[in-house]
């Protein structure tokens, strides 16, 4: 994808990387970076323009948004595979702060928690959902498709499904986000975890660049709010992604 015309033919060679790093840059549209707090989840997505809802005959319930471009990427990407006989069935968009809240209390309240000590049940909740406040949901750019259990994907339509994606995803702009990949901390794999990387790069660049006092603000109004930083939720989980989602 970075690599443009021009940029690997002969003529250009004698280019250094840093002029070939700035003719990127240059093809990129100015990104509009969201405050702090709203990439933090206090977001209104129905009633911003800056988002646009998915047709519902994409997803699995009505309702979903995701920012504008991200949107408009998803449904040439859902039509190109459906095409190919792959259906990208939208199940989860963007979440906001509170709805993200629900699903924490839901499951640090369940049975089957009730008898861990507090940080291993925020640790076992983290192995796929985030805290309230560090959901990539939050921003607009991301969408769960096809299934949301790891062992649909190992054959059939979801390793197809899969297949299709790591393939021809990237032409659309979105990126696997938590890959299977050894080095990786944070979340287990999720296969059906995808982001529109040219939004979701340069917001996870300003989230790091906030100042850390303003975002621990954030985590608090839910259980066991008191652990985001025990278990390093933005450096462990914010930044447990692959290489592609963070822009290298
Ligand atoms: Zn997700």
């Amino acid at each position: 994808m970075a690599c443009g015309e021009g940029v690997t033919s002969e003529d250009s060679l004698p280019r250094s990387s840093g002029d070939i790093a700035e003719a990127v840059e240059d093809s990129i549209p100015d990104v509009r970076i969201p405050p702090l707090r709203e990439l933090m989840g206090r977001v209104s997505p129905a009633r911003d323009s800056a988002f646009a809802p998915i047709p519902p005959e994409l997803c699995s319930r009505d309702g979903m948004l995701l920012r504008r471009e991200a949107r408009d990427a998803f449904m040439h990407m859902h039509e190109a595979a459906a095409a190919e006989g792959i259906s990208l069935t939208a199940l989860s968009a963007t979440r906001t702060f509170g709805h993200q809240a629900s699903i924490w209390n839901r499951k640090w309240n369940g049975a089957q928690r009730m008898g861990m000590a507090p940080v291993d049940r925020a640790l076992d909740i983290l192995r796929f959902s985030s805290m309230p406040g560090s959901s990539r949901h939050h921003w607009g750019t991301d969408v769960d498709m096809h299934s949301l259990d790891p062992a649909d994907f190992e054959q059939g339509e979801g390793a197809r499904t899969l297949a299709w994606l790591r393939t021809h995803a990237e032409d659309f702009g979105f990126v696997e986000v938590y890959t299977p990949d050894a080095g990786r901390s944070g979340y287990q794999p999720e296969a059906w975890h995808w982001s529109y990387a040219p939004l979701s790069v340069p917001f996870l660049k300003a989230l790091n660049e906030a100042s850390p006092d303003e975002k621990r603000a954030v985590f608090e109004g839910f259980d066991g709010a008191f652990l985001a930083d025990s278990v390093d939720i933005l450096g462990r989980y914010v930044n447990g992604v692959s290489a592609e989602a963070e822009g290298r």
